[in-house]
């Protein structure tokens, strides 16, 4: 599966970077934000190397879908879907984008504002 060595968010899913894992099977990788904005907050990866949602091509639908599959069994197993969540895709710098390998924040906890900043 293509990956990118000099990437973090690969080489947390390598296990090269150690991080607090909440789930991983072939596909994807999930573990705990290191700088929390929410009381529950997850990142979820593919482990196939994508910068961003503007990188995405036909080909990737499959992987997509199944990362969100995952990122709502990881909301329901953390008990995150009675009271409701949010999963953010930030895209490119104007959209806060800091780590270009494409992920998903599953936010829960507290109660969300709108619109978000
Ligand atoms: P974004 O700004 O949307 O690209 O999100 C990147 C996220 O990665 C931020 O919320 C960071 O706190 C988080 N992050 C950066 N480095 C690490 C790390 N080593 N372990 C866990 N989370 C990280
Ligand atoms: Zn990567």
């Amino acid at each position: 599966m293509a990956n990118n060595d000099r990437c973090l968010f690969c080489r947390i899913a390598n296990g090269e970077i150690s991080a607090r894992k909440v789930y991983e099977d072939d596909d994807v990788f999930a573990f705990e934000d290191i700088n929390p904005q929410a009381p529950t907050h997850v990142l979820i990866i593919p482990r196939k190397h994508i910068a961003s949602m503007d990188d995405l091509g036909d080909g990737d639908a499959a992987i997509i879908g199944t990362t969100l599959a995952r990122a709502a069994d990881i909301a329901r197993t953390l008990h995150l879907n009675s009271d409701g969540y949010r999963l953010v895709v930030n895209t490119g710098e104007a959209a806060g984008q800091t780590v270009f390998h494409v992920h998903f924040h599953i936010l829960g906890g507290r109660n969300m504002g709108w619109p978000p900043g």
